[in-house]
């Protein structure tokens, strides 16, 4: 299933603006701080879908019963873009256990393939895991992703988080992904140019998150 959260206008779609717009964005600090503020966000919109069980607590005045998270979610991210994303999601889910996967784009006139060389994973068997990327371009990356995941065990469910998402990668993942999933997005955009740069999304997140790269 496909969740797209600015169909429902709310204060996020501020900070949606700002990171798309090309003067603001390059403030750098700020571009950071509002990926990472959607990343909470989107977190606690996550976090209403996943499973509760009940807990008492002994407060002063006398016993109370609260639905808590009965599993915590595994955070994954994709370097180094994901960071300021997947540091929303961890100020949420403070008590995580986190995975790292180091992914490039190699480019060539005509086509894009995705390498990964770096992977610091838990387990995933049985868990629920959030796969946080924040530009859903081609989809490569994700399937790239997942399947060195599912080296390490079958999640019970993965969420695939992006920020913003072109129809081609989310085409991609329907085709392509072999796990139970969802993803979701604060944006559906129109298209990918020839670089594979979402259009009209908000330029290379990871140079303007921490500067260009040789
Ligand atoms: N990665 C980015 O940073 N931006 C895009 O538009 C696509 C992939």
């Amino acid at each position: 299933m496909l969740t797209i959260l600015n169909k429902q206008p709310s204060l996020a779609n501020q900070y949606l603006l700002e990171l798309r717009d090309q003067s603001i964005q390059q403030d750098r600090e700020r571009f950071r701080r509002n990926i990472e503020r959607l990343g909470e966000l989107m977190a606690y919109e996550i976090s209403r879908k996943l499973n509760y069980q009940s807990k008492s607590v002994q407060t002063p005045l006398g016993v109370s019963n609260v639905e808590v998270l009965k599993e915590k979610p595994v955070l994954i991210t994709v370097l180094r873009a994901g960071l300021p994303y997947f540091n929303g999601f961890q100020n949420y889910f403070g008590q995580s256990d986190c995975g790292f996967i180091g992914a490039y784009r190699k480019e060539s006139s005509t086509d894009l393939t995705i390498k990964l060389d770096y992977l610091a994973t838990p387990t995933v068997e049985g868990r629920t895991v959030i796969l946080i990327d924040p530009m859903l371009a081609t989809g490569q990356s994700v399937i790239k992703s997942v399947n060195a995941l599912l080296a390490h065990g079958n999640p019970s469910h993965l969420y695939v988080a992006a920020l913003v998402a072109a129809p081609e990668g989310v085409k991609y993942l329907n085709e392509n992904l072999k796990v139970q999933f969802d993803v979701w997005t604060w944006a559906l955009d129109e298209k990918l140019n020839d670089q594979f740069y979402i259009v009209p999304g908000l330029g290379d997140a990871g140079d303007l998150s921490f500067g260009e790269k040789l």
